[in-house]
């Protein structure tokens, strides 16, 4: 199938690959002439707008950062919409506001175009193995059509209500993910100041209750002080904004959030904003005195 495809960064390059290798076209456009570039010597094909992209396809996937840049693309001069047929399918496998999904899904209603929000989770290891976890929202009959696509790239697709729940979804995984990593790095920050070697702490609870996929993946980053982003402090912040918008919103408190936010502030301040996540644990280094690694 011809596919389009908008957004080639850190996700959408693995999963455009993936798409490529199990025979689909690709159709792509990224701002970043080195992110597009990258996937046309894949096998896909370079177009230049998005525009152009919705004109020649007619399922078309965007994996861009946050609402602003979805809305623009798909909202916006030369977007999605003023190319697209009736009865185009856009996957939008961004991270965003689920408020946003609801009106971008409105604007493309309005141009007979069936839109899903269908973020995922999993990072850059996962997008590579093509073993993503797709969380789905919207028309129930347009996610059973595209479902088969969605596990090229994922391991599983899950439908979780109307538009907009894909992304409510992610903002929970989100919250877990946050707290759990800011969780280990003090944990492990606390073994490291009180003498105990933080590797033997890992091999020893890794397996118990506490043991998690956050700790297999993060606590062998902060061991080695191994900081290359993987999922990036800045986006992680857009992510908890999120969630403390819609919480705000819902009537649902999220203090936990609010105290990592603040952490991932204090990091993003100190300029390390385009490091991976797990640099929590240099907060963690700043207030106590004691690095985890070395
Ligand atoms: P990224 O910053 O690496 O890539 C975003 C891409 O979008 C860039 O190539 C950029 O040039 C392009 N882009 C931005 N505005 C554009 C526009 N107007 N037109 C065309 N292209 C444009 O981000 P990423 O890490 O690939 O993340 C993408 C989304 O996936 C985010 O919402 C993120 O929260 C989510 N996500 C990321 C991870 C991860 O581990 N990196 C994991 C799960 C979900």
């Amino acid at each position: 199938m011809k596919i389009g495809f908008i957004g080639m960064g850190i996700m959408g390059k693995p999963m455009a690959k993936n798409l490529l290798k199990a025979g689909h076209e690709i159709v792509a456009f990224d701002l970043m002439k080195e992110n597009l570039e990258n996937v046309v010597q894949a096998g896909g094909r370079a177009a230049a707008s998005s525009k152009s992209v919705a004109e020649e396809c007619s399922t078309i996937i965007t994996m861009l950062p946050n609402s602003p840049h979805v809305k623009s693309v798909v909202m916006g001069p030369n977007g999605v919409l003023e190319g697209a047929k009736v009865g185009t399918v856009l996957i939008d496998m961004s991270s965003i506001a689920p408020l946003a999904s609801k009106e971008i899904a409105g604007a493309c209603a309005e141009k007979g175009v069936k839109m899903i929000d269908a973020p995922v989770s999993g990072g850059e290891p996962k997008a590579i193995d093509g073993t993503l976890s797709i969380m789905v929202g919207g028309d129930k009959s347009v996610f059973e059509s595209v479902k088969d696509i969605l596990l090229v790239m994922g391991a599983s697709a899950v439908y979780c209500g109307e538009v907009g729940a894909g992304n409510t979804t992610k903002l929970a995984n989100q919250v877990i993910v946050a707290c759990n990593i800011a969780a280990t790095a003090e944990a492990f920050t606390l073994a490291k100041k009180a003498g105990v070697d933080p590797g033997l702490v890992f091999d020893a609870i890794k397996g118990g209750l506490a043991g998690s996929t956050v700790m297999n993946a993060k606590v062998p980053m902060m061991i080695v002080e191994d900081f290359k982003p993987g999922f990036k402090i800045d986006l992680h912040i857009k992510d908890l904004n999120n969630a403390l918008e819609t919480g705000h919103g819902v009537g649902a408190p999220l203090p936990l959030t609010a105290a990592v936010m603040e952490m991932l502030q204090t990091l993003h301040a100190d300029g390390c904003g385009h490091k991976d996540h797990s640099a929590l644990a240099e907060y963690y280094a700043k207030v106590s005195g004691t690095k985890i690694s070395g």
